[in-house]
């Protein structure tokens, strides 16, 4: 079993996980006050980092399991599934990020 003493490693991303839920909660809040989309972006970079640190918890998870008979040199490679998921999550709130300032170009 897994414990937070002997992998202090989940805990951070715990704790980042905790950091971008309050992150998100404040920045979507002062967007539904404001209706800035520049609030708006940030509380979609917030999504990224959440999804990101949900990621990070699941695979350092992972990677903390031992070598077993289908992998035989460890999980530690499985990092490497977070980093490209944490790419591809930026991507996507790029992406969102420049469709909602066109739209909003277009009709503020
Ligand atoms: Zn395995």
């Amino acid at each position: 079993m897994l414990t937070f003493k002997d992998w202090p490693l989940t805990r951070f991303a715990l704790l980042s996980v905790g950091v971008a839920i309050t992150t998100m909660a404040i920045k979507s809040t002062a967007y539904a006050l404001t209706k800035s989309v520049g609030l708006l972006s940030d509380a979609l970079e917030s999504l990224a980092n959440l999804s990101a640190a949900l990621m990070a918890v699941r695979i350092l998870t992972l990677v903390a399991k031992p070598p077993d008979e289908d992998h035989a040199y460890g999980h530690t490679k499985a990092e490497y599934f977070s980093s490209l998921f944490e790419g591809s999550m930026i991507l996507v709130a790029a992406a969102s990020i420049v469709v909602t300032a066109v739209r909003r170009l277009h009709y503020p």
